[in-house]
């Protein structure tokens, strides 16, 4: 079974259940109205010694903030604010004391620059290798929650950063060059949080997600869940080191995929521009057809091999 085929077996297996008004499984998070024009929005990602990390090539003090970073990006990918996570940590026998606590000194240190308070977890012990999970919780307006299923046709897609640093410092690490940039890209990503719930306010965003396995691959996800498909033009995209490959393949890179209506894409881009100093980038538009992307090369269709990260 597939990473995906196993997330639609549970979806299907839980289908009776009463999900007491929670979202159910298939976006960045699940959410919950509460109330007076408010939601809370729950999202939980793991990281797995040996599988997203090197216990050797990655400083505790960087992982801590890296395993906030990629949970809070879930949260921004909805419109939302972050405001609390909790923590848990499987350390094997034999993990010094001192790992630990740089570890959640990281972890604190990104949490105060990002208003986040620390509200539960759990600590345990593993035969081998260290496992960290962590949940984190969103606040925002019912009104500025963006979901997958929202994507039209005629919208723009925009990606909000440079795409592909992440893998190509994850090629640097392996080849034992650890301190180049792409490296430290790759081991400090940094979450979107101001620009998700910018972007959450803003009423021609439609569709929103964070790009954790690759466009190639994120992408299909917003257009299966809004039943439509895409026209990329691959020389629009902001590849780093202009390679298009890892941009397009590469996963981690976690800036924000979105789509909007056709008619704001130019003052959306121009009030992104001025509130961050940094482009919207503009790669392109959502098409009635099935849920595939056709990648185009200057305007001429172009079928290349390109898939996003799976993890089995
Ligand atoms: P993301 O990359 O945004 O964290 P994923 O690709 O990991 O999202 O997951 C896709 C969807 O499937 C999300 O809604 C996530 O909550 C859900 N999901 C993933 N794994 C499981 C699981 N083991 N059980 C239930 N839901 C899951
Ligand atoms: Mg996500």
């Amino acid at each position: 079974m597939t990473e995906f085929g196993l997330i639609d077996f549970a979806a299907r297996l839980f289908a009776d259940v009463d999900r007491h008004g929670w979202e159910a499984i298939g976006d960045d998070c699940t959410v919950l109205d509460i109330g007076g024009g408010e939601v809370v929005a729950l999202t939980t990602d793991m990281l797995v010694e040996g599988v997203h990390f090197l216990r050797g090539a990655t400083p505790a003090r960087e992982l801590g903030r890296k395993a906030l970073a990629v949970n809070l990006s879930d949260v921004a990918a909805m419109g939302l604010r972050p405001v609390a996570t909790l923590l848990s940590v499987a350390l094997p026998y034999g993990a010094e004391q001192e790992w630990a606590r740089e570890f959640i000194e990281g972890y604190s240190e990104l949490s105060h620059r990002e208003g986040v308070a620390l509200v539960g977890g759990d600590t345990t012990s593993s035969k081998e290798g260290i496992a960290v999970n962590v949940v984190a919780i969103g606040r925002g307006a019912a009104a500025h929650v963006k979901r997958r299923s929202a994507a039209c046709a005629g919208d723009a897609v925009f990606v909000a950063g440079e795409l592909g640093g992440s893998a190509l410092g994850l090629d640097d690490i392996l080849a034992g060059r650890y301190d180049t940039p792409y490296a430290a890209l790759h081991r400090n990503p940094e979450a979107q949080t101001a620009e998700g719930a910018w972007l959450g306010g803003r009423s021609e965003v439609h569709a929103m997600m964070d790009l954790s396995d690759g466009l190639a691959s994120d992408l299909v996800h917003i257009l299966r869940a809004s039943s439509c498909g895409a026209v990329i033009d691959v020389e629009n995209i902001p590849a780093a080191g202009g390679n298009v490959r890892a941009a397009v393949c590469g996963g981690e890179d976690y800036k924000l995929l979105l789509t909007a209506s056709a008619e704001g894409a130019e003052e959306l881009q121009r009030d992104f521009h001025e509130t961050f100093g940094r482009e919207l980038y503009r790669v392109g538009r959502i098409v009635a057809s099935e849920p595939r992307i056709q990648w185009r090369e200057r305007g001429v269709d172009i079928d290349p091999d390109w898939h996003g990260f799976v993890h089995f």
